[in-house]
């Protein structure tokens, strides 16, 4: 048996999980589920799977969560119960959204723990010490993220990083595919959360209609895979089927194909190194009548040079980068920022500070509150001047 923390799990991630987990009760324990601030649906997922134990961010509701679990369960609660409930279990799965999944990562690398990681900002934002937890005896990432679970199993395939040219990442671009810069100025919330291919959180969502999404999964290749951002290139594939490829030194292409189901994913890491028996995402090939693939258009969607950009720079540069990100994805959900001003308060809270080395969590918090109350300042004079 694995025992399994699922944090983050009321989430889309998180509930697609669940699914994982209870296809498979004979090799997998849930030990204990995690969430920011949903108290009926962790409590109803409490009440269903009786893990042991439960943690909410939000300390403000702990009380409600109480009244809510099953007799015996025990509930944290506050800064630090995530955290709590990431050291313990064979297998954490990091389905936080946001800056907000750090002490996650942190907790279960720092354990010991093999991490499945779908929150990739923490990784992003806190590169240098993720790195550092890592070689925690026993530590492990197994990526969650579908380019990189495609990539993870590529380059297994590939036997060896001396045998490998390139990565290809996959996007399927979101959206606003095909539109031009000047046909993206008035594009509403709406527009932007009806992804073509994938339905996930609205955050994730946003992301992937800027290519910012596909920007951070760049950083993520590199920190995860020791590749060097010349080394990774981005192209558009609208049907999401082959996830990712790695290119071989002799142009032999290997990819890893599915259809779009993040249980997929969810389950290789949840399993790893075993391969799970149900089959998410088994493709009809009878149905799947073309594979399509095009060069971004880096003008319309300039997140991802961007990202690029704030990868290369290293130190400090991708917290400031997913902060403000995250700060102009917020505003623009809120309705108080233009989906096309994301790009200019991402780039303009870049361009306020030189890049600093990162050297604790405090440094990564502190970077990551700077760029926070920059980009805020910078949404504020844009609502203003409309
Ligand atoms: P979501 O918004 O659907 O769910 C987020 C989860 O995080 C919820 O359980 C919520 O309770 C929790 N949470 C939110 N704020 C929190 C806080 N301040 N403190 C603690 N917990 C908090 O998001 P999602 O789409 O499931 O994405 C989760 C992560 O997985 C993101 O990092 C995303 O980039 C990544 N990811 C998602 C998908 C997908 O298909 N949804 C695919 C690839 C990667
Ligand atoms: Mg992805």
């Amino acid at each position: 048996m694995t025992t399994v923390s699922l944090v983050g799990s009321t989430g889309s991630i998180g509930t697609q999980a669940v699914e994982v987990l209870e296809a498979a009760p004979e090799r997998f324990e849930l030990v204990a589920l995690g969430a920011g601030s949903s108290v009926e649906r962790l409590a109803e997922q409490a009440r269903r799977l009786r893990p042991k134990q439960v943690a909410l961010a939000d300390a403000s509701r702990a009380g409600e969560l109480e009244e809510l679990v099953p007799p015996g369960t025990e509930v944290l609660a506050g800064e630090g119960a995530l955290a709590e409930i990431s050291r313990h279990a064979d297998v954490v799965l990091n389905a936080v959204v946001g800056f907000a999944g750090l002490p996650v990562t942190l907790a279960a690398l720092g354990a010991g723990r093999r991490l499945a990681l779908a929150n990739k900002e923490s990784l992003i934002a806190a590169a240098p010490l993720v790195q550092a937890a890592r070689a925690t005896p026993g530590a492990e990432i197994v990526p969650v993220d579908s380019e990189h679970c495609a990539l993870h199993q590529c380059l297994a395939a590939a036997g060896g990083r001396d045998r490998v040219r390139r990565l290809i990442v996959t996007a399927s671009g979101g959206p606003f595919r095909g539109r031009r810069a000047e046909e993206l100025a008035g594009v509403g919330v709406e527009e932007a959360l009806a992804h073509p291919t994938w339905s996930m959180g609205p955050k994730i969502t946003v992301d992937s209609s800027t290519l910012m999404n596909k920007g951070l999964e760049v950083i993520e290749a590199h920190e995860l895979f020791g590749v060097p951002y010349d080394a990774i290139e981005v192209l558009i594939h609208p049907q999401s089927v082959v996830h990712s490829m790695v290119e071989l030194v002799d142009g032999a292409t290997l990819a890893q194909l599915s259809l779009p189901d993040m249980r997929l994913p969810i389950g290789y890491a949840l399993g790893y190194p075993e391969r799970l028996g149900t089959p998410f995402g088994a493709i009809d090939w009878a149905r799947l009548a073309r594979l399509e693939f095009e060069l971004p258009d880096r003008r319309a969607f300039p997140c991802l040079d961007l990202a690029y950009r704030a990868g290369r720079e290293g130190g400090d540069s991708p917290a400031w980068l997913n902060a403000a990100n995250e700060v102009a994805v917020g505003a623009f959900l809120g309705g108080q920022l233009a989906w096309s001003d994301i790009a200019g308060v991402v780039e303009a809270t870049l361009a306020s500070r030189g890049p600093r080395p990162l050297a604790s969590v405090g440094d990564v918090v502190e970077a990551d509150a700077a760029a926070r109350a920059r980009a805020a300042q910078l949404v504020e004079a844009r609502a203003r001047g409309r």
